[in-house]
């Protein structure tokens, strides 16, 4: 029996792209996860089926991450089916790329919501109620440190996702919990792939000397680290997953 048998994990935005490879990726380690996702219930079903086939357990839950109340009651059923929550990924999160002399005030809140506001609600959460022996890990994203054009309200909510990576870990002593964030740079998602000519994805592609697009897996595979018994001893960190490209 695995190391992290018995142990929860919630994944947020885990019904497709890079969550929901995470998703797979934990099952496999053999955590019991919490699918969250926000409106595309019939993929996070299939995860849930596909992950179950396997002889994983699951539960998914509609959530939208920017809202407290929703959180708190996410939270809530995953105590009440598996008795606890061991583990938090922060994955949610979307990105509209504007220059800020353009940028409208939709774009700036809607980024701010869910990317900002939507960590703070599952960390208060996670903070209060995470087991001895917990996890969280929070997304980021190497634009923090790139900071190309058009990136900037998108990359703004992901360094306030850093700070509060380092100030958790800090909070947290005494409770044997770890906090630390992965950085994945091009990842092929919807996120990153959608709305993109494909000159550019090609640009972005071979801007990392291991000339490939980053793949969900890689993603998850860092993840597992940081959740698993081997990451026990990283705590605060920021761990850049992108081929090399800063
Ligand atoms: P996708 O757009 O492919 O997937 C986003 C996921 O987030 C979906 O499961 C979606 O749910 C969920 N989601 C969106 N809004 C909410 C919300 N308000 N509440 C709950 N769930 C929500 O994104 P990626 O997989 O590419 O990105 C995952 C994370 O990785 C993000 O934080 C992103 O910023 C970060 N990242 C991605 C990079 C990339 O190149 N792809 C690079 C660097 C960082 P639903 O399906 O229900 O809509």
């Amino acid at each position: 029996m695995s190391e992290n048998s018995n142990k929860v994990a919630i994944i947020t935005g885990a019904s497709r792209g890079i969550g929901a490879a995470i998703a797979e990726r934990l099952a496999g380690d053999g955590f019991t996860i919490v699918i969250n996702y926000a409106g595309k219930s019939s993929e996070a079903a299939a995860l849930a089926a596909r992950i179950e086939q396997g002889g994983g357990r699951t539960l998914t839950a509609q959530a939208d991450v920017g809202d407290p109340a929703a959180i708190g009651r996410m939270f809530d059923a995953a105590e009440a089916a598996f008795g606890g929550v061991d583990v938090l990924v922060n994955n949610a999160g979307i990105m509209r790329l504007a220059p800020l002399s353009e940028v409208n005030d939709a774009v700036i809140d809607s980024q701010i919501a869910v990317n900002l506001r939507g960590v703070i609600n599952t960390l208060r959460e996670a903070a209060r109620r995470l087991r001895s022996g917990g996890r969280i890990i929070n997304l980021s994203s190497s634009v923090v440190g790139l900071y190309p054009p058009t990136y900037a309200v998108y990359a703004a909510t992901k360094a306030g996702v850093e700070a509060m990576t380092h100030v958790l870990a800090k909070e947290l002593r005494g409770r044997n919990i770890t906090v630390n964030a992965v950085a994945p740079g091009p990842t092929a998602t919807a996120l990153f792939l959608d709305g993109k000519p494909q000159e550019v994805i090609e640009h972005l592609t071979n801007l990392a000397p291991l000339e490939r697009l980053g793949q969900p897996q890689d993603i998850a595979a860092a993840v597992s680290f940081l959740a698993g018994p081997d990451g026990a001893w990283v705590n605060g960190q920021v761990l850049r997953a992108n081929g090399g490209i800063i």
